[in-house]
């Protein structure tokens, strides 16, 4: 674990990931013409890739499991908030998908359901830019967009995205530990410019967690 993933070291308030292309491969609409829901675990690991009815192969991309391994001590504490911003083109099978997979927690040495680490907003519809995802995702968590980090695999969403001053980490690859470092060092850094108080971000991530409507 690199010090940027320690749970103690400061994170974003918010992070917001895309799914397709960016936490697993392949993309939805590649499972078209026949496969789909249902899914199922493929072998004997609950932590393993799953298969669609037809017997396509869905798994997590890059290194996933490992940097959401190492946010769920400071998800379930409330330092840091997850959501999604997703146009994925079968938004049911994605959320099947996301209570499918499992995330090993290694303090406990369980497997939890992803879905159970996106205490955030879980934003998966068409729309014509995902500024709509992130407009829903500010008013529902009450934080800033510029404390706001997103990863994506699409150069079109990170642009419009970025518009916001949302930190926004371009993934061709899926998510990667070198991506989640980049990304936080951005929002550290936007961070560190800013003049505000020392304490803000910690407020911001309980404002998010804390918020009701989450
Ligand atoms: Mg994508």
């Amino acid at each position: 674990m690199t010090p940027s993933m320690s749970v103690t070291a400061a994170l974003p308030p918010v992070v917001v990931f895309d799914l397709d292309g960016t936490l697993w491969n392949p993309e939805m609409y590649q499972l078209w013409g026949s496969g789909g829901a249902p899914f199922r675990h493929a072998g004997s690991s609950p932590t393993g890739h799953v298969v669609d009815k037809k017997g396509n192969k869905v798994d997590l991309i890059g290194d996933t499991r490992e940097v959401l391994a190492s946010l769920i001590p400071a998800v379930a504490s409330g330092v840091t908030c997850l959501a999604v911003a997703s146009t994925c083109d079968e938004p049911e099978w994605a959320r099947e998908l996301l209570h499918l997979f499992r995330i090993t927690n290694t303090d406990s040495a369980t497997h939890v359901p992803l879905m159970s680490l996106f205490k955030g907003p879980v934003a998966i519809y068409h729309a014509p830019s995902k500024v709509e995802h992130f407009t829903e995702i500010q008013e529902l968590t009450g934080v800033p967009f510029h404390d706001m980090v997103f990863f994506d695999n699409q150069r079109n969403n990170i642009d419009a995205v970025s518009r916001l001053a949302v930190h926004c980490v371009y993934c061709p690859e899926g998510l990667t530990r070198h991506y989640w470092d980049q990304g936080v060092d951005m929002w550290t850094r936007g961070q560190a410019s800013a003049p505000r108080g020392g304490h803000r971000a910690r407020d911001t991530a309980a404002t998010a967690a804390g918020s009701g409507r989450l």
